[in-house]
């Protein structure tokens, strides 16, 4: 079964849907455009489907830019992290791969030329001192002292500054604009900082770096991109990149159009935040099954389709602050994995089953197919023995009226096999149940008993042939809905302490050659996927992906039923 969603508002796409009719625009050519510092997370997801989905949809190119401007906080190791995100997602960028450091000679050539427009100079001011003197929200801020320094000399402290012969924090440049405008990003931005840092890209080679707002419209004008795509808090930005390309000789102009961002329930979605947790040590790096980055899901077993489906489902808008529930992302992945993936048996907790009337050394093998409705997923050999596996939670020494699985006295269904009686349960000395004594109905393989009705079907493994292996149950790495809702409050302190149980499973024989990052349903438990890091020939390791209920599809079956 596959809830089919369809697709959700997407203006953007209406819109260039239009400009393409109307010939306003020939060749779409949007960018992603990632600061390289830290890995890329779910809202990423968002931006990349919009950006690579658009230039797909309209023939058009998308580029993937790093808007490297910030070298102390930025690594080689996040960008090639980032790259093989968007690879792994499916896209593929035009081109090689782009960097905001390849415009830096050109971007330095702008800033001299709004120099020479007097429309530039190097401030003096400290940095606090730049801060007391933009005012507020509700008064106009005051002109620097150094505002109105000569084209020479702003020219001379310029390229001094480049050389590295001033301090960090002694002088920066900025715009000339207006220190009255009621946007506070038009009072005279920064548009250089004095960084002694080595840069990974360039290295040595600069003492100054462009600030994110001189680099990031500017390298659009470059590329050529005719849709800048951001979200809405660079909405009070844009009069300032306007600026710019009105002031500047670009060769092209970019049009921007800002949308809301993802927020999620129970996830962060800020790299920050996010990289606190894999400092702390709170989670095992950033690809974490837990962690909301792509990679974490990644590793979790989300598919890149089903990540691409989310995103389609989610929709793009204007419309700010809503919060997308999580149970959508995890409708989006049980809806792809119960379609694909092949099914296994495997139990969590084992508990030992001996069938007294089946003889030692006797063995049966059922071929059994991969997938109950996708013939090409092949059939696996599940052997049965007289000593097997089932789950502790499937059996109860003294059971509640509908338990229909197994306790004393009571039959059960094992899948794909006979129903069997529980005739004993062994204890060890501090009484908790270690074994169980059953027999098996001969004449049900395959058809139901004589006389009576069975309801339970539990799952099972062979104890002679099971595989033992770990298995990672993972749930939400928090226990309120919005983590960092209270700026001031610590979101760690909502940390699920729940949120990865581990257990030493057995799997059936067909799970030994899983290779990593193969996904299954193991019947009657959830969704897992073999752990690309951890699984190897010698030691199984799953990582549960998400479980067999669809909350969402109920939310939504309400819904319908409300509105109906
Ligand atoms: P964070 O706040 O997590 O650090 P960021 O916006 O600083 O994110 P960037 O590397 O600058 O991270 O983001 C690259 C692109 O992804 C930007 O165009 C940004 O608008 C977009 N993006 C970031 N977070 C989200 C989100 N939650 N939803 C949609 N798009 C996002
Ligand atoms: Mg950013």
């Amino acid at each position: 079964m596959t809830t089919e969603t369809a697709s959700a508002p997407n203006f953007i796409r209406n819109q260039i849907y239009d400009e393409i009719e109307t010939g306003r625009v020939d060749k779409v050519v949007t960018r992603f455009p990632p600061e390289p510092n830290g890995f890329l997370h779910i809202g990423h997801a968002k931006s990349i489907c919009l950006n690579f989905g658009l230039a797909d949809m309209f023939g058009g190119d998308c580029h993937l830019r790093f808007d490297d401007t910030n070298p102390t906080k930025e690594e080689q190791a996040y960008i090639d992290a980032i790259k093989e995100d968007v690879s792994w997602l499916g896209f593929e960028w035009a081109g090689e791969v782009r960097y905001a450091s390849d415009y830096f000679d050109q971007l330095y050539a702008w800033a001299q030329h709004l120099i020479r427009e007097g429309k530039a100079y190097v401030d003096d001011l400290s940095p606090d001192e730049i801060r007391e003197y933009r005012g507020t929200l509700t008064e106009p801020g005051r002109p620097s002292p150094y505002r109105d320094r000569s084209v020479e000399e702003n020219l001379d402290l310029l390229a001094r500054m480049r050389a590295g012969e001033f301090g960090e924090g002694e002088k920066v440049l900025r715009a000339r604009i207006d220190m009255a405008s009621p946007n506070i990003n038009l009072r005279d931005p920064i548009l250089y900082r004095i960084r002694h840092a080595s840069h990974h890209q360039t290295g040595e080679a600069w003492k100054i770096y462009p600030s994110y707002d001189f680099a990031h419209g500017q390298s659009d004008a470059v590329e050529g991109v005719t849709h800048s795509l951001c979200t809405l808090e660079f909405e009070d930005h844009r009069p300032l990149y306007e600026w710019f390309l009105d002031n500047l000789p670009v060769p092209c102009r970019p049009r921007q159009i800002e949308f809301a961002r993802l927020n999620m329930n129970y996830t962060l979605t800020s790299k920050r935040k996010l990289k606190l947790l894999v400092d702390e040590g709170i989670v095992d790096g950033w690809d974490d099954p837990r962690m909301p980055t792509i990679s974490g899901m990644r590793r979790r077993g989300y598919t890149p389709a089903s990540i691409r489906k989310f995103c389609e489902m989610i929709g793009v808008t204007r419309a700010d602050g809503g919060l997308v529930d999580i149970a959508m992302l995890y409708h989006a992945i049980r809806s792809d994995l119960e379609d694909n993936a092949p099914r296994a048996m495997c139990v969590l907790n084992p508990l030992k089953v001996v069938l007294t009337n089946v003889a030692e050394g006797h063995e049966e093998v059922y071929e059994v197919p991969g997938h109950p409705a996708r013939e090409d997923k092949g059939l696996r050999r599940v052997p049965f023995t007289r000593e097997l596996y089932i789950d502790q939670e499937d059996f109860m020494e003294e059971p509640p009226k509908k338990f229909f699985r197994l306790a004393p006295g009571q039959e059960v269904r094992l899948r794909n096999s006979y129903v069997i009686r529980c005739d004993e349960a062994i204890k060890d000395d501090t009484g908790e149940v270690v074994e169980l004594r059953c027999s098996v109905d001969f004449d049900t393989l395959g058809k139901n008993p004589e006389g009576r009705k069975v309801k339970g079907v539990i799952h099972w493994v062979s104890a002679t042939h099971a595989v033992p292996m770990e298995v990672r149950l993972y749930d939400n790495l928090f226990l309120v809905e919005q983590p960092d809702k209270d700026k001031d409050a610590d979101f760690l302190e909502h940390l699920n302490p729940e949120s990865l149980k581990v257990c030493q499973a057995m799997g059936e024989p067909s799970l030994a050659e899983a290779a990593p990052e193969s996904r299954f349903q193991f019947e009657r438990v959830g969704y897992f996927c073999a752990d690309r890091h951890s699984c190897r020939d010698d030691k199984l390791v799953f990582n549960r992906t998400v479980g067999l209920k669809d909350s969402w599809a109920r939310i939504q079956k309400k819904d319908g039923q409300k509105k109906g």
